[in-house]
């Protein structure tokens, strides 16, 4: 059970994006907002500037859809993990805490393929790899394979770096194609480690 007398009424709330696992923001719930936020799957807060419930999203649109909710070691703290609808920060950026996508841009671009592939945009190299067809992606995937390999054996760091690259970006678009992720592979991996 959560614990909300240990913080006047108040637990603070971490925010995480359910694909990307991105920190979003960092808010605040009194027992009612959590209440409210179990019962619409929208995410309210308390706003201490406010001074009253707050549901995210209510004047921009850009709601936070609840996906799971975990409690902390003490029962004083709740992650959720959010599909966001728009920027959660007010200024327009993804997240509240301005930092670089760095490890995460694998899961950002996977998001990014995922977004491509459905879009009918004529301009975008992945829209065009889907309408190609899945021997082409498959066949894309063998090539930049193979000069992975090559680039490992026998030339720059930097040949590696760009092949490795094409490599891996190809791959995330055969797993779209397949209608899989890397958290699918993610979890495989997971399971062998035990
Ligand atoms: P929204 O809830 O997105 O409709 O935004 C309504 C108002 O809440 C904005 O005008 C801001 O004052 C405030 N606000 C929105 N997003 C944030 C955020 N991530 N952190 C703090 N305040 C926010
Ligand atoms: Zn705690
Ligand atoms: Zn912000
Ligand atoms: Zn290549």
């Amino acid at each position: 059970m959560l614990d909300f007398k240990k913080g006047d009424g108040l637990i603070p709330v971490v925010i995480q994006d359910n694909q990307t696992l991105e920190v979003l923001m960092l808010g605040y719930m009194n027992e009612e907002a959590w209440e409210k936020t179990q019962a619409d799957g929208k995410v309210t807060f308390f706003s201490r500037s406010k001074n009253r419930l707050w549901t995210k999203g209510e004047e921009s649109g850009n709601f936070l859809t609840m996906v799971s909710s975990a409690v902390d070691c003490d029962n004083d703290t709740l992650l959720i993990k959010v599909i966001p609808a728009g920027p959660t920060c007010h200024t327009g950026s993804r997240s509240c805490f301005n930092t670089a996508y760095n490890q995460n841009f694998l899961l950002q671009l996977e998001r990014i393929v995922q977004q491509r592939y459905v879009e009918s945009s004529e301009e975008s190299y992945v829209h065009r790899l889907r309408e190609r067809g899945i021997n082409k992606i498959a066949q894309k995937v063998g090539e930049e394979a193979v000069e992975t390999v090559i680039a490992a054996l026998a030339e720059t760091e930097h040949d590696f770096i760009n092949e490795t690259s094409d490599l891996l970006f190809h791959l995330i678009v055969l797993l779209r194609e397949k209608g899989l992720n890397l958290e699918v592979i993610a979890k495989k991996l997971e399971g062998r480690h035990q």
